[in-house]
């Protein structure tokens, strides 16, 4: 079985040849997705090319092309029905038929944590469990839910996958989604800056002088004791604590998967979240085990690749 799997995320688009559950070849493109997707097709279908031919691969060898995307996707008609900001352009767009005329291959698209779920579960931290949550901290923070060896969908496909966005703080910022006081809006990338900025002894901060104000300049500058930093960082600590404690009173998980790229500071992240789990969530029947992601760049891939194929021999 063979497969052409997209990432497509707010800044990369990774694309991928995947045979089961091997990454044969990968080409990383810049996404633009503030100009929506449509304009990237020409230069998605020359890189697709490009990865056929270097491999020496046939159209038909391949059962079909799988995508992940970061918005609500309706996994039976295969159409996006909601996204927040990057590639806004494909709520409109029909990706079966894209793929049919360019490739006369199926479509199985699905929404970018939940297949990166799937593919932890298959070949990652959470191989040999069926109820799990996945978190990714980063630019904005995504979810998804596996129960009893299910993914979590909902009537309207967005059950497990809005964690980012369960309210954290009533009293909190106004999020992008509409919500106030996410854990997203609360403890993310693109609110980073604005913490940064309110704090009242950012001039004195080392971090006034760095002109990018991302979670690897303030693991840093904590860890070399910068106050300012490591207040930020504890207030991000407790907010994502806070936010998958109630990630684990919603899904009842037997583990809980944390990835993103914030996670290279994980040897402070991941003791900090189980100290407040253990101390926090309800669970009488034992402990919530709380892991980092086995993979930083191809669960979303492989997880694609498998739900493809699951999808077309079911
Ligand atoms: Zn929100």
């Amino acid at each position: 079985m063979k497969a052409i799997v997209f990432d497509l995320g707010g800044t990369r688009i990774k694309l991928g040849l995947v045979s089961v559950s091997e990454i044969i070849i990968e080409s990383i493109l810049p996404s633009f997705s503030s100009d929506g997707l449509i304009p990237r097709l020409k230069v998605i279908e020359a890189a697709v090319a490009d990865m056929l031919a270097k491999t020496k691969t046939h159209v038909s060898e391949l059962i079909g092309v799988g995508v992940s995307i970061p918005g609500i996707v309706d996994t039976k008609k295969m159409r996006v029905l909601s996204i927040n900001k990057k590639f806004a352009d494909v709520t409109e767009f029909d990706f079966n038929a894209w793929t049919q005329k360019t490739w006369g291959l199926p479509v199985y698209l699905e929404n970018d944590a939940r297949a990166a779920l799937i593919g932890e579960w298959k070949y990652g931290a959470g191989r040999g469990c069926d109820n799990i949550v996945l978190v990714t901290l980063g630019t904005g923070i995504g979810g998804a839910a596996m129960i009893e060896g299910k993914l979590l969908r909902g009537k309207h496909y967005q059950a497990g996958c809005l964690g980012g966005h369960f309210t954290i703080n009533i009293n909190g910022t106004k999020c992008t989604c509409g919500n106030v006081g996410c854990m997203e809006s609360e403890a993310s990338t693109w609110r980073l800056p604005e913490l940064y900025k309110q704090h009242p002894d950012f001039k004195k901060s080392k971090a006034s002088t760095s002109k990018i104000l991302d979670f690897e300049t303030l693991f840093t500058l904590a860890e070399h004791g910068d106050e300012t930093s490591t207040d930020i960082m504890l207030h991000c600590l407790e907010a994502w604590s806070a936010g998958i404690v109630t990630m684990i009173h919603a899904y009842d998980p037997e583990k809980v998967i944390i990835g993103g790229g914030v996670m290279k500071s994980e040897k402070i992240i991941l003791p900090y979240i189980r100290k407040k789990v253990s101390q926090h969530a309800w669970t009488p029947w034992g402990n919530v085990e709380i892991e980092g992601a086995k993979f930083t760049d191809h669960a979303g891939m492989l997880g694609i690749a498998y739900l493809l194929n699951k999808q077309l021999t079911e």
